[in-house]
Formats: C-alpha cells, sequence, structure tokens
C-alpha cells in the first residue's frame, strides 16, 4: 500500500533508475498540464538529484526513507534559489534565499523536488482559485476543484504527477484538498513539525503536513519531517515515531462522535460516517456518543482570529522588501498604497481589512480579545472529551468537491464549509482525512479522525486499520499521470 515504500524497491532492486523515474514523473507533469497543479517546474535539480541517488544506488548504499522518491511543496514553503511566491502577484519573483526546515530535513535525505504546487492566495481560501495563476483542477473530475488551499498538492499526487506532497493547514487546508482528491492529509499537532520557512497566514493555527495516496506513506512523511526545530518558537517535535505503530490493534479503542459535526452534512456524507462507524465497531473499537456545542463557535473564532493573524503578518509586504512594487507614485505612503492593492487579490484584502478591523481600538474588546476567550472554552471542551474517548470521528468537509467557480461567487457559502476542519487548529490538535467512499458524481468523500495533542500515531494507527479494511472502495486507481 505505500506507493514510497514500492517504488524505494524498485530503485534498490535496480528495476528502475531514479533518473528513469524522475523523467516519467517530469514527462507525466508536462502531459497533464491542465490539471494546473504546480505554478514551477524544477526539473533540473531534480534531474541532479536523481543522479546523486542512482550513484548511491550503484554503490549499493542504502537508501534513506524519503531518498529518491518524486514530491511536490506548496509554493508557500521557502526553498532557497526557487521562486516562491505563494501564489500572490505581491510576491512574484521573490526567491528566498534560505530553505524551510522542513524542505532542509527532505533535501537532506536526497528528496526529489519536482517543483511548487499551486495554492489559494496566502493560503486563503478552499478552492485554490484565488491563486494568481487560476485554481488547479480535480484529477477525479475536472469540471471540480482540487480543493484549497493546498490544492495544487492534492491535484499533483492524485493526478499521480508526485508521490506526495507537502502542504500546511491552518483551517483544514491539507485536510479538505485531501478529502476531494480521494487521498489522505495529516494535519499534525501544532508544534510538531517546524514553521520555519513557511510563509505564515495565521501563526497560531498555521502547521505543514503531508497530502500522500495512503496512510502509511502520510505516516512515514510525518516521521522524517517531525524534529524540534529552535528555529521555530512553538516548535516541540512529535512525541513518538507513528510508522512503527500502525498495525497496533484498535480493539477497545474508544471512539467519540460529536452530534454537533453531523448538523448541516449532507446526507450521503453522514450515510458514509456511519458505515465507518461499523468498520470500527467490527475492528473491536468502542464508540462512545458526547455532545461538542462549542463547534458553533469554531467558524466566527477562526475567521477572526486568522484575520487578525494575516492583517499583521501580511503587513511585511509593503514594496520595500519584497517583490512587486507599483511603478508611479507621489510618495511612499502612495508607494505602499498602490502596492497592495495591485499585489493582493480581493479575498487577501478582504481578510487584511476584517482583520485590521477586529483589532482597531474600539471593536477589539467586541471581536479578538471575545474570540480569545471562545478560543480557551473550545479548548477545553476538547480535553473534556479526550476525557471519555481516544480519537473522534467526523467528517472532513459538509460536502465533495465543489463545482469550478463556486468559491469565487459566495466567500461566505464557502467559509461556512470549513465548519469541520477548523476546530482543530483553534485547539491545535493533530488530525487526518482518510477517503471513505464516493458520492453518487464518483467524487471522493473523506473522514476525519481528530486526536488529542501529541496523539498523531493513534489517528494515524486508527485511521490504518480502517484503511486495511475498506481499501478497494475507497480508493479508485488514477488513469493519469505515471504509470509505474
Ligand atoms: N479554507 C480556510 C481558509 O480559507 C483554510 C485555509 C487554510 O487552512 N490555509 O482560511
Amino acid at each position: 500500500m505505500s506507493k514510497i515504500k514500492y517504488i524505494q524497491g524498485l530503485l534498490e532492486a535496480k528495476q528502475l533508475s531514479c533518473t528513469e523515474l524522475t523523467k516519467r514523473y517530469l514527462d507525466g507533469i508536462e502531459k497533464e498540464k491542465a490539471l494546473n497543479a504546480y505554478v514551477k517546474i524544477t526539473g533540473e535539480d531534480a534531474l541532479k538529484t536523481a543522479k546523486i541517488v542512482d550513484e548511491k544506488i550503484a554503490r549499493k548504499e542504502k537508501l534513506m526513507m524519503l531518498e529518491g522518491i518524486p514530491m511536490s511543496l506548496k509554493d508557500n514553503i521557502s526553498t532557497k534559489g526557487i521562486e516562491t511566491s505563494c501564489c500572490s502577484k505581491i510576491l512574484e519573483g521573490y526567491v528566498p534565499i534560505y530553505d524551510a526546515t522542513v524542505w532542509s530535513i527532505l533535501k537532506n535525505q536526497n528528496a526529489v523536488l519536482l517543483g511548487k504546487t499551486n495554492m489559494d492566495e496566502f493560503a486563503m481560501g478552499s478552492s485554490c482559485e484565488t491563486s494568481c495563476f487560476g485554481g488547479a483542477l480535480n484529477p477525479h473530475s475536472k469540471i471540480h476543484v482540487a480543493g484549497g488551499s493546498s490544492g495544487g498538492a492534492a491535484s499533483s499526487v492524485s493526478g499521480n504527477i508526485a508521490v506526495y506532497g507537502l502542504g500546511s493547514d491552518t483551517g483544514g487546508s491539507i485536510r479538505q484538498p485531501a478529502s476531494f482528491c480521494g487521498l489522505v492529509g495529516l494535519k499534525p499537532t501544532y508544534g510538531t513539525v517546524s514553521r520555519y520557512g513557511l510563509i505564515a497566514y495565521a501563526s497560531s493555527l498555521d502547521q505543514i503536513g503531508p497530502v500522500a495516496s495512503s496512510v502509511e506513506d502520510a505516516a512515514i512523511i510525518y516521521d522524517a519531517i517531525s524534529f524540534y526545530d529552535s528555529k521555530d518558537a512553538t516548535s516541540q517535535g512529535s512525541k513518538a515515531k507513528t510508522a512503527d505503530k500502525l498495525n497496533d490493534s484498535i480493539k477497545g479503542m474508544k471512539i467519540g462522535i460529536a452530534k454537533e459535526y453531523f448538523e448541516g452534512i449532507r446526507e450521503d456524507i453522514k450515510k458514509s460516517m456511519e458505515e465507518a462507524i461499523v468498520v470500527y465497531e467490527d475492528l473491536g473499537a468502542e464508540i462512545v456518543y458526547f455532545n461538542l456545542p462549542q463547534i458553533k463557535y469554531s467558524l466566527p473564532v477562526y475567521y477572526i482570529i486568522a484575520c487578525a493573524e494575516a492583517s499583521s503578518n501580511l503587513g511585511r509586504y509593503d514594496g520595500i522588501r519584497y517583490g512587486h512594487r507599483t511603478s508611479v507614485y507621489s510618495d511612499i505612503n502612495d508607494m505602499i498604497c498602490k502596492t497592495r492593492s495591485e499585489g493582493f487579490g480581493k479575498e487577501v484584502q478582504r481578510r487584511i481589512m476584517l482583520g485590521t478591523y477586529v483589532l482597531s481600538a474600539g471593536y477589539y474588546d467586541a471581536y479578538y480579545k471575545k474570540a480569545q476567550k471562545l478560543r480557551g472554552s473550545i479548548v477545553k471542551a476538547f480535553n473534556r472529551a479526550f476525557e471519555s474517548c481516544d480519537v473522534i470521528l467526523a467528517p472532513t468537509v459538509p460536502t465533495t468537491a465543489f463545482e469550478l467557480n463556486f468559491t469565487l461567487k459566495d466567500p461566505i457559502e464557502t467559509y461556512l464549509t470549513d465548519i469541520c476542519t477548523v476546530p482543530v487548529n483553534i485547539a491545535g490538535l493533530p488530525a487526518i482525512s482518510v477517503p471513505c467512499g464516493f458520492d453518487e458524481k464518483g467524487l471522493p468523500i473523506g473522514m476525519q479522525l481528530i486526536g488529542n495533542s501529541f496523539d498523531d500515531a493513534k489517528i494515524l494507527n486508527a485511521a490504518y486499520q480502517y484503511e486495511q479494511q475498506m481499501k478497494d472502495k475507497i480508493y479508485k486507481q488514477s488513469e493519469m499521470g505515471v504509470i509505474l
């Protein structure tokens, strides 16, 4: 089931050279250009790394876990010498002078970077369509979006033009596109994966994690990137490795169901969750039911805190230090104003304005302070819930993939679809989205498993056990991209 292990097996047995493998992936990217999964292709560097790996194989040296595996990085993860634009006009031409910690870890493993993937501008969105390059398409149906904001990451893995991708999740941006594209997406516990070099959207919520085609791959990648990093003040590293615990029995594991997660969810998606609950019962898990009424505050809390932090984080794009600068201006204030008006898209501007508003004197107490208090009560509610269960099962998204342009027409309607994913970011918890079936249009449905802080291994274990039972029913072989 692990694509990473399978490919490494081929490389080590010399059935396929890393150079040949990389060429196939680069050809696949060219063929699937219409998916718009990549905004930058790094073919030359990829082939250079592949050559190093081939030389190692020729010397019969053992490969590291992710060595030689072709992969993609979301365009908000800094890559030294490679343009990183967050899919925003304001960062056009920005080439970082340092690597994000996650990328330096993978680079040291000779991971083969194929390119940078498409995303909503500054990771603000749910469809990838706020990208200045236009959205990424869903390989399962090209009239639907891949999701967002890590839409390009999901499109690249689902379209079989990357073995895995790294994305970022502030309010669902790994889990939602994974759910839309029939993939596994892991949002790790806040602090377990370094955010150093991740271009900030909302720092207290942002977390990097893998988008992969199986639970085992997600665990392997998580284990490779979850380390303490002194360059990130909120870094803690993981408490335990996860890949060696996937096979643990889940007999007696308590799976919690909170009815609030099922309100406003499409009927067929609810039904898929109910079927998953039966699978867990058959595996010997115990189902416990409770209420989490605080869930309903998650959306306003999220949008207040995320916008407030964004308005501060994005203050640095002023035409002086980074990327775009307007060409005609009368003085410095005029220059900053014109640069920001031209460089930021509509959605980013909306959030900067909302964030500035909720932080401004006179409104701070009514919005930002209140949201912070409610954040505390959401954290407490989860703490209480985990006194009676090990993991919480919920839908990842109330719907399947949106049709193209849906989110651009109605931002509020789109914000509402984040209801199932934002609570864990608010509480800093780990959560995984696993495929659990298809709707009548053949679009994938995702199930979410949420864990207590630092219980990343537990949710991966529970996800893996479900996947093993259901793999024939939840994965559809992609006919696109690279056929190995
Ligand atoms: N859809 C959410 C938003 O627009 C989540 C984004 C994210 O996780 N980066 O804010």
